[in-house]
């Protein structure tokens, strides 16, 4: 095979080694190396470094190739990219780039965020891992844990918390730590349910001094937008990963439902059966004009820090959509899709912590609510109409019947009901994009739309009986 770097030679690199329904298995350090090697990471370099990105579409697309074909490949390459390299090249000094970047073009190399501590990642005013300034350094001491590629990146950004003499202060600092400096070590590795073989783990930061050079948000940055707009562009990625492996899913329970005969036919001849490949089908289209919506969206804002209700439906609603095609995927191919090496199975387990992290989806419909209430006032049609419109989106026509007189009624209420609503306009933003790439491409929606107005409905629905 010509090691090109081309989109064809790392398609057919993935279809020759991650390409099996029933003979998956978690990647060898091999497979890696070799699928790196190829350059999938050249694709979120800008040209002027010595890579191929042309927009976010050029990463975006090589991801939801490599999600097609497996998904933990496609977040490894989601974590580096997206997680490392996009705020690295955003905010690095051009000596630090000219240090680090030859890395990820000659070699294969792997980077990763760590925030998340063992006492939560949610709360980020909350860690504890601090950074006391010194004369030309710093010294950062802590415990990360849950970093994707724990032990085997090289390259890591970490977030601790400014501390003056004993006081730990609420200002935050986001650092560039390689692994191989001295006092670092992994702590403890999780046996993780899913996601092989990506390592996680515990690391702990003894005492680790840190050049000023390292500190990608120096003063006068705001760490926040730099974190935010870090973890959004990354939320808004998952849509890629989602497009990849809804788009397999769907391929092969056409195939499977075609062939398997139960009671003298194939099982796709039942109605039942052909619901559920609309539905998976109608994921996929979903997940696809999400992606090509905010390719696009990214391209055209060099910070989305602040918006935060298109990004938490499209992170919503794509981690969901994978976990709810995997889940009915596995239904369909029922006991053969119920091992450790097929690829249904897996992407059943591997799918459920995409709702967990990068901002739990708990916590991200509640915050939809709370962004549109305290924006406009009220969550009613004018004000999400308006929300619509700075996403350059349109209020869609046919919403299921009571969805806007219920959004005109809600008001701030007890949390579970807020969540509900947050669901409900994070839906409607999400018809609204499949409505707008339909009209922009012509990309077929059919199954996307009714998915989305199911969901409406019943949310609509569960709203009198959330106790
Ligand atoms: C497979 C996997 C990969 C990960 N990769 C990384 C990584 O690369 N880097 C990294 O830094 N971290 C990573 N994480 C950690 C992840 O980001 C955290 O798990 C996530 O932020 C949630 O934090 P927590 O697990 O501590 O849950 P907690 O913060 O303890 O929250 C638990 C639950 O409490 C509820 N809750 C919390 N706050 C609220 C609220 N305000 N309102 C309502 N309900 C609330 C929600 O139901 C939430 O799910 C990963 C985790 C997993 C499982």
């Amino acid at each position: 095979m010509t090691r090109d770097g081309s989109v064809q030679a790392i398609e057919a690199y993935l279809e020759t080694h991650c390409g099996s329904l029933d003979g998956c298995s978690p990647y060898s350090d091999e497979v890696l190396d070799g699928f790196l090697e190829l350059g999938p990471l050249h694709y979120f370099i800008p040209p002027s470094l010595g890579g191929r990105r042309t927009g976010a579409e050029s990463y975006l697309n090589i991801v939801e190739t490599t999600a097609y074909y497996s998904l933990p490949l496609g977040l490894t390459l989601g974590i580096t990219g997206s997680l490392f390299l996009m705020p690295f090249l955003k905010h690095a000094t051009p000596d630090l780039l000219a240090r680090v970047i030859p890395d990820f073009l000659n070699g294969p190399a792997l980077g990763g965020i760590m925030i998340t501590e063992p006492t939560g990642g949610t709360d980020v005013f909350g860690l504890r891992t601090t950074i006391a300034q010194g004369d030309g350094s710093m010294t950062l001491t802590g415990r990360k844990c849950w970093g994707g590629l724990t032990g085997k990146a090289e390259h890591w950004l970490v977030a601790g918390r400014v501390v003056r003499g004993d006081r730990l202060t609420r200002s935050l600092k986001l650092l560039y730590v390689p692994r191989s400096s001295p006092g670092i070590s992994v702590a403890t590795t999780f046996d993780a349910l899913g996601l092989q073989p990506i390592p996680y783990g515990e690391t702990a930061f003894d005492d680790v001094e840190v050049p000023d050079a390292h500190n990608l948000t120096p003063k006068g940055t705001s760490v926040l937008r730099v974190m935010y707009d870090t973890l959004f562009r990354s939320r808004l990625g998952i849509a890629a990963i989602a497009s990849g492996l809804c788009k397999r899913l769907s391929e092969e329970v056409d195939a499977r439902a075609a062939k398997r005969v139960v009671f003298g036919g194939p099982i796709d001849r039942f109605d039942q059966v052909q619901y559920r490949l609309s539905s998976i089908r109608g994921l996929a289209q979903m997940n696809h004009c999400l992606l090509r919506f905010t390719a696009e969206w990214m391209d055209r804002h060099e910070d989305v820090s602040g918006h935060y209700v298109l990004v938490n439906a499209v992170k919503v609603v794509a981690s969901d959509s994978m976990a709810a095609a995997a889940d009915s995927a596995t239904q369909l191919f029922a006991s053969a899709a119920y091992k450790r090496n097929h690829l249904v199975g897996r992407a059943y387990v591997d799918s459920r912590p995409f709702q967990i992290f990068e901002g739990s989806n708990d916590v991200l419909h509640d915050n939809t609510f709370e962004i549109v209430a305290g924006k406009y006032g009220s969550v009613n049609s004018d004000a999400i109409s308006q929300e619509l419109e700075t996403y350059g989106l349109r209020l869609p026509e046919d919403l299921p019947e009571g969805i806007l007189a219920a959004l005109s009624a809600a008001k701030e209420s007890p949390q579970r009901e807020q969540v509900q609503y947050g669901k409900i306009i994070e839906w409607i933003v999400v018809l609204a994009v499949v409505d707008h790439i339909h009209a922009k491409e012509n990309a077929p929606v059919e199954d996307a739309r009714r998915v989305a107005s199911f969901h409406l409905a019943a949310r609509l629905a569960e709203l009198p009986y959330l106790g």
